[in-house]
């Protein structure tokens, strides 16, 4: 779409994540377009220009990256850079003036966090965590389901996030580096079990308990964990319990319990292949509300048009600032051994 109607957007970081779902969904978002690519590596980033049709003097490296201030083409800038990364990259777009989407998790602590937050309101620019099951049928129809209590009051929540990582070390995949990853899989996957956890309660928790696991002697974990378990209380007596690791056979679940029924999500916050089941005494439901994959572009088409119209953003920085927190109360709570009061 032409400007007016749509915002050009900068891709920061040409990795997995970027190259392989967010890139080739842009051309289905009404509301924003590629206007340029930012990257440590020239020659990739030619090939990937090329192939969208973007001009050379589209193509940005880090050094170069905050000459983007002149660049009239870009809007905004997506960043899907390693964690570690994300505040860097996030300031310096606000001081070139620009708009921002992050991806998750916004950053690896909660003062980042907060220094992004302030950055984004001094330069009046938008903010926006990448959270796409906010913008995904499936998701969206659980959350629906929940607001009209369709599974009476709600008991338990259980979330599983795992897989089993290759044999990276530290030095050879950022994923398993804490400078860059902080714990490890509960930023990675287990997120999308906690922010599970909460869009569907509706709930904040009153009290965190948690644990972790690092075993020795395992390349792979000498800076992060393996596996991190824990338990949310929230006020209404309901309770969610994730579970995320990088060490077990793959799983992506979302169950929850009510006192009437009972919702599985298997997959449930992948980028497509969603299923879903709802059982209520005998009865089994399988829903099948929409296309999951049209979650990229509708993220993609409600910050465009937050930034062109001035609205709210509906996973804004503050609800990434959130979420670090209570990953932090989890560290806590498994390092001390104790339930954390919130
Ligand atoms: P990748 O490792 O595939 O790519 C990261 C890219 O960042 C690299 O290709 C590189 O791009 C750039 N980069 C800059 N500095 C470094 C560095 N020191 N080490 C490694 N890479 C560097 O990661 P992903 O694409 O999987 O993840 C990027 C972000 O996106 C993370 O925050 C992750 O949590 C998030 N993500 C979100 C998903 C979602 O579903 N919402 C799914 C997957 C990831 P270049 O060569 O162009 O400089």
């Amino acid at each position: 779409a032409p400007k007016g109607q749509s915002i050009g957007l900068a891709i920061v970081g040409l990795g997995g994540y970027a190259l392989n779902q967010i890139m080739p969904r842009i051309a289905e978002a009404d509301h924003c377009h590629l206007a340029a690519v930012v990257s440590g590596n020239a020659e990739k980033a030619a090939t990937v220009a090329a192939a969208y049709g973007l001009p050379e003097d589209a193509i940005y490296s880090y050094d170069s990256y905050e000459e983007i201030a002149g660049d009239d083409r870009i809007d905004a800038v997506y960043v899907i850079l390693p964690t570690g990364l994300h505040t860097e990259f996030v300031l310096k777009a606000f001081t070139a003036g620009k708009h921002v989407i992050c991806e998750k998790p916004m950053a690896l602590t909660s003062a980042e966090c907060e220094d992004m937050i302030a950055a984004g309101k001094a330069a009046d620019r938008k903010l926006m965590i990448g959270y796409r099951c906010h913008f995904e049928p499936y998701n969206l129809k659980a959350m629906e389901l929940m607001r009209e209590e369709a599974l009476g009051p709600l008991r338990v929540i259980r979330t599983a996030h795992h897989y089993r990582s290759g044999p990276s070390t530290p030095a050879t995949n950022w994923r398993h580096n804490r400078a860059l990853a902080g714990g490890g899989p509960l930023e990675d996957y287990g997120l999308y079990g906690i922010q599970a956890g909460l869009y569907l309660s509706g709930e904040m928790p009153v009290r965190i308990s948690a644990s972790t696991q690092q075993p020795a002697n395992d390349p792979r974990f000498a800076e992060i964990f393996a596996h991190t378990a824990s338990q949310m209380i929230f006020p209404s007596g309901a309770t969610s319990q994730h579970s995320t690791s990088y060490d077990g056979a793959g799983a992506n679940m979302v169950t929850v319990r009510g006192q009437t029924g009972f919702l599985t999500m298997e997959p449930a916050t992948g980028y497509g292949g969603h299923e879903m089941m709802l059982r209520k005494g005998r009865s089994t439901e399988t829903l099948t509300p929409g296309n999951p994959s049209i979650q990229f572009a509708a993220m993609l088409d409600h910050f465009g048009l937050s930034v062109m119209e001035g609205t709210e953003i509906l996973t804004p920085g503050e609800m990434g600032l959130r979420d670090t927190r209570l990953i932090e109360a989890i560290y806590r709570s498994a390092e001390t051994g104790r339930t954390m009061a919130l």
